[in-house]
C-alpha cells in the first residue's frame, strides 16, 4: 500500500484490500503498547488494517500474532515523512508518538516533529483520502493542571520550555492543526485526551510509572518514587482505552472533540508503589529519587463528556487490571523472547 517505489523501508505481511464489506483502516504508531491493542480489536471487528510505525518505541514483536491474517500488513516508516498510498482509507488513527518521558525527552527534536509535522502529513492524507482521522491527545495539554479533576474547557497550565514541553507543546500544536484542518477543509477529526494508560505490552524498560513498579516488584528490586510520591496519576486498563478510542472514531462526524478518555480512580504515586507491592507480593523497598523537572502535580479526568456523549466509562477496576499487567511481565520475564 505505501508507495514502496519511492519508500526504502521494510514491510512485513499481505498487501491488504479492500474487502466490500470491511472498512480500510490505517494505525499509525500501531506497533507501540496501544496502538497493537488497537490493531488487535480492529481485526476482530473485521477491518483490513495497515499498521505504519518506525518503531523507535514500538517493534514487529508486539504485532507479530497478527501476521496470520491477510488483513493486516506492517509497513516500516516515520510520520514525519509524507505518506503515499496506493489505495485509500476509510479510517486514520494516528498513535505515533512516543508517551514515556523518558523516551520522548531523548530526542526532543524528533519528538516535536513527530506531533508537527506528523499530524500535517496525517491531516492531507485524510483530506485526499476523506478519511475519518483520530488523533491520540494526551492529558499533558493541562500540564500542571490549575484545575482538578481536568476538564475538557481547560486550557492547560504548559511551560513552553521545559523538557516536557517537546511532547506537550508537540501535541498541543497537533490539536490546533486538526481542528484548523477541520475548520479549513472540513476534514472529519476526533481527538481524545488519554490520560495514563497501562497494560500488557508495554515495554519493559519503557520508564513508565506501572512498568517501572511492577518489573522491579517482580525482581524484588527498589522501587523507585520520584519527589515525595505524593504527586497523583488515574490509571486506565489498556482494554477500556481501546473501547473509548474506537468508540469515539464511529460517533457521528460531529463529534469531534475534545474528548477526555482515562479511569477517574486516582492514585498517590506512593500508594501505588504500596498497591504494586501487596499485589506482587514482593520484597522490594522503595527508594526515593529527585522529581523529574514540570512533573505534574496531580492528574484526575473528568469524563462526564465521554459518558454523555459517547456512553463510555472504564470497567477495569485499577486493581484488576494491575494484576494482569502483573501477569504479562511475570511471564516476559521468565521468557523474555515470549510476545503475547
Ligand atoms: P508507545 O511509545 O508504546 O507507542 C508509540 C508508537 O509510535 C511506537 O510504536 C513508536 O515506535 C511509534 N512512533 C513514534 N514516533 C513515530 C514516528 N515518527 N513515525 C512512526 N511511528 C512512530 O506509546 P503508547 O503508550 O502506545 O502511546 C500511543 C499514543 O497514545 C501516543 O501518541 C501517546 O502520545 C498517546 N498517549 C498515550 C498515553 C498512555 O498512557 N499510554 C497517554 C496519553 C497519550
Ligand atoms: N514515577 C515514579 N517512579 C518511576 C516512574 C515514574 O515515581 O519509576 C512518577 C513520575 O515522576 C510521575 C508519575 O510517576 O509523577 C507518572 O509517571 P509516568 O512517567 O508514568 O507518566 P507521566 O508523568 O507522563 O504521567
Amino acid at each position: 500500500m505505501l508507495d514502496r517505489t519511492k519508500s526504502p523501508e521494510k514491510s512485513w505481511g499481505a498487501a491488504p484490500r479492500t474487502y466490500s464489506n470491511s472498512r480500510n483502516t490505517l494505525v499509525l504508531g500501531g506497533a507501540g503498547f496501544v496502538g497493537s491493542h488497537l490493531c488487535e480489536r480492529l481485526l476482530a471487528e473485521g477491518h483490513t488494517v495497515t499498521c505504519v510505525d518506525n518503531m523507535l518505541t514500538g517493534s514487529p514483536a508486539n504485532v507479530a500474532h497478527l501476521m496470520q491474517t491477510n488483513r493486516f500488513s506492517l509497513v516500516q516508516h516515520d510520520i514525519v515523512k509524507p505518506m503515499k498510498f496506493t489505495g485509500r482509507f476509510d479510517q486514520i488513527y494516528n498513535l505515533a508518538c512516543p508517551a514515556s518521558p523518558p523516551a520522548y525527552q531523548a530526542d526532543p527534536i524528533h519528538t516535536m516533529k513527530t506531533s508537527v509535522l506528523g499530524a500535517i502529513n496525517v491531516l492531507d492524507l485524510a483530506r485526499e483520502d476523506k478519511a475519518s482521522v483520530f488523533q491520540a491527545s494526551t492529558s499533558e495539554i493541562y500540564g500542571d493542571p490549575l484545575h482538578h479533576p481536568q476538564n475538557e474547557k481547560d486550557w492547560g497550565n504548559v511551560n513552553p520550555i521545559g523538557p516536557r514541553a517537546c511532547y506537550d507543546e508537540g501535541k498541543r500544536c497537533a490539536e490546533t492543526l486538526f481542528f484548523d484542518y477541520h475548520r479549513v477543509h472540513g476534514v472529519k477529526i476526533r481527538v481524545a485526551r488519554i490520560f495514563n494508560t497501562y497494560g500488557p505490552r508495554m515495554a519493559i524498560n519503557d520508564g513508565r510509572v506501572v512498568s517501572n513498579f511492577v518489573v522491579a516488584a517482580l525482581q524484588n528490586k527498589p522501587i523507585t518514587i520520584y519527589g515525595t510520591g505524593a504527586q497523583t496519576r488515574s490509571f486506565c486498563y489498556v482494554d477500556d482505552l481501546v473501547t473509548g478510542i474506537i468508540r469515539m472514531m464511529n460517533a457521528p462526524d460531529n463529534v469531534v472533540g475534545p474528548i477526555n478518555l482515562g479511569n477517574p480512580e486516582e492514585f498517590t504515586v506512593r500508594d501505588f508503589a504500596e498497591l504494586v507491592i501487596r499485589l506482587t507480593n514482593s520484597k522490594s523497598s522503595i527508594v526515593y529519587l529527585p522529581l523529574p523537572t514540570d512533573d505534574p502535580r496531580q492528574r484526575r479526568p473528568d469524563i462526564g463528556r465521554a459518558a454523555e456523549i459517547l456512553g463510555w466509562r472504564p470497567t477495569v477496576a485499577v486493581e484488576a487490571g494491575v494484576l494482569r499487567t502483573i501477569a504479562y511481565f511475570d511471564s516476559v520475564l521468565r521468557i523474555p523472547e515470549a510476545v503475547h
